[in-house]
């Protein structure tokens, strides 16, 4: 069953960590963890989850891959800008698992990167024993 994620803005960043984290089976000791979203306009990242850099991502973003540009693919859904960046990012992130937990670094969370919302976003979480 899919995390469901709804995000609020067309540029939105947000921390999926605990949806990820109930999602992990208490009695795996060690394995991974892959996060995987579904869709061709959003993009997963394992970052610091801080007000002030996630605002300096999504201008980062926008000098990278500005939404005002000629792309071809703007004549079918106007959003090739989100494509473009959701596929620089990546689709998926993987986490360690230890005692039935994500091992994450201290300053390290589950972030979903929306280039085209808002949208309710699906999130695919495969826990692997090891
Ligand atoms: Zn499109």
């Amino acid at each position: 069953m899919p995390v469901q994620v709804r995000t609020t803005d067309r540029v939105d960043v947000v921390d999926v960590t605990s949806a990820v984290a109930e999602s992990v089976p208490d009695d795996v000791d060690r394995g991974v963890c892959t996060v995987f979203v579904r869709h061709t306009t959003a993009g997963l990242v394992v970052n610091e989850a801080e007000s002030r850099l996630l605002a300096d991502l999504e201008r980062a973003l926008e000098r990278l891959v500005p939404r005002e540009e000629a792309y071809d693919h703007n004549a079918i859904d106007d959003n090739a800008d989100a494509h473009v960046r959701a596929m620089l990012l990546g689709e998926s992130v993987s986490v360690p698992v230890e005692d039935g937990a994500l091992a994450l670094g201290t300053w390290q969370s589950v972030l979903l990167v929306e280039g085209d919302g808002p949208r309710t976003r699906s999130l695919d979480v495969v826990v692997t024993p090891a």
